[in-house]
């Protein structure tokens, strides 16, 4: 066995102080716990194996990613064992723990300012213009259908297996989509019934978009790998049925009571999707429990101001 052998097969736990007094039970997959510290890892091997599966990629060449940091880890990681060099794109906004991470393992990190898709300095576009010039293999997260894939051959798969295929709703933030629409759509095709919602931070434009199919205005949040001014490719809206829009105070008080009621030593974007699976949850028109995921670990945020505020 290999390390890659252990991405995936995480636990999925309730929360169970959490869901106190609600009338079902809200269940959180720990994907924290994967060996990169995100879910990022299950793309990032799936991706490459996908890639070199049809001829694309062969060890030695190198990979290139516009990615906030997870998916990054996850190319680290797979690149180390599978023998690949690994070029990151990445916006200046992201956290610095994330940069000096993959700086750490062997990763050239590139910055680009925190432009708009439709900026050529946008890290989408200068990943795709350097794979383009260099022959670079674009792993391509946003668009890549492997992404969806691998979420409903596995991420999805366990679900199921671990609920008995009892699962009423399923709520979770939207990055690249990959997550949202890979899951959404395999619980859809095995499960009569269930609803799909993505958990938006209050300044993202998808939760519009969701409701009315138009994105609506663009504005400033701090949790970090969800949420966009434009709908990602990977992210179809016909899996969805709703949106719960969540602030960043209430995603960071939300991690701060999963650390310490629930022992989840996870990141932001967990506190978002929890927020919005518990409320989901509340509204009590479901025939079974409500499943989030947590999508990282703690560690590459502890020197943010927000999670500093705690001691
Ligand atoms: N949370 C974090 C911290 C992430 O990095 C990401 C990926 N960008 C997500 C959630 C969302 O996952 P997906 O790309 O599958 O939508």
């Amino acid at each position: 066995m290999n390390l890659l052998a252990a991405i995936g097969c995480t636990p999925l736990v309730r929360l169970e102080r959490l869901d106190a007094g609600l009338p079902v039970p809200v269940l959180a997959k720990c994907e924290h716990l994967n060996p990169g510290g995100s879910i990022k890892d299950r793309i990032a091997l799936a991706i490459v194996v996908d890639a070199e599966a049809r001829g694309l990629l062969r060890p030695g060449m190198t990979l290139v990613e516009a990615t906030a940091g997870n998916t990054g880890v996850g190319l680290a990681l797979v690149a180390a064992v599978r023998g690949y060099s690994l070029v990151c794109v990445m916006p200046e906004k992201m956290s610095t723990d994330k940069r000096t991470a993959l700086a750490q393992m062997g990763a050239q990190v590139i910055i680009t300012p925190n432009a708009p898709p439709s900026s050529p300095d946008n890290f989408r576009n200068v990943a795709a213009r350097l794979a383009e010039e260099r022959g670079w293999f674009l792993t391509d997260q946003f668009r890549n259908p492997a992404n969806i894939r691998i979420h409903e051959d596995t991420t999805a798969v366990e679900i199921l297996e671990q609920t008995g295929g009892r699962v009423g709703a399923f709520a979770a933030g939207a990055g690249t989509g990959g997550t949202l629409t890979g899951v959404g759509r395999k619980l859809k095709a095995m499960v009569p019934g269930v609803r799909i919602v993505l958990a938006d931070p209050v300044g993202s434009a998808l939760a519009d978009w969701v409701e009315t199919g138009t994105p609506g205005p663009d504005g400033a949040y701090a949790v970090e790998g969800i949420g966009a001014s434009e709908p990602p490719e990977n992210l179809h809206r016909e899996v969805l049925d709703g949106a719960e829009r969540v602030s960043d105070e209430d995603s960071f008080a939300m991690v701060r009571r999963l650390v310490r009621e629930e022992g989840l030593y996870v990141g932001g974007s967990a506190g978002t999707n929890v927020v919005a699976a518990l409320r989901v949850a509340r509204r009590g028109d479901l025939k079974g429990p409500v499943v989030t995921v947590l999508p990282d670990s703690w560690d590459r945020y502890r020197a943010k101001p927000w999670m500093q505020g705690w001691t």
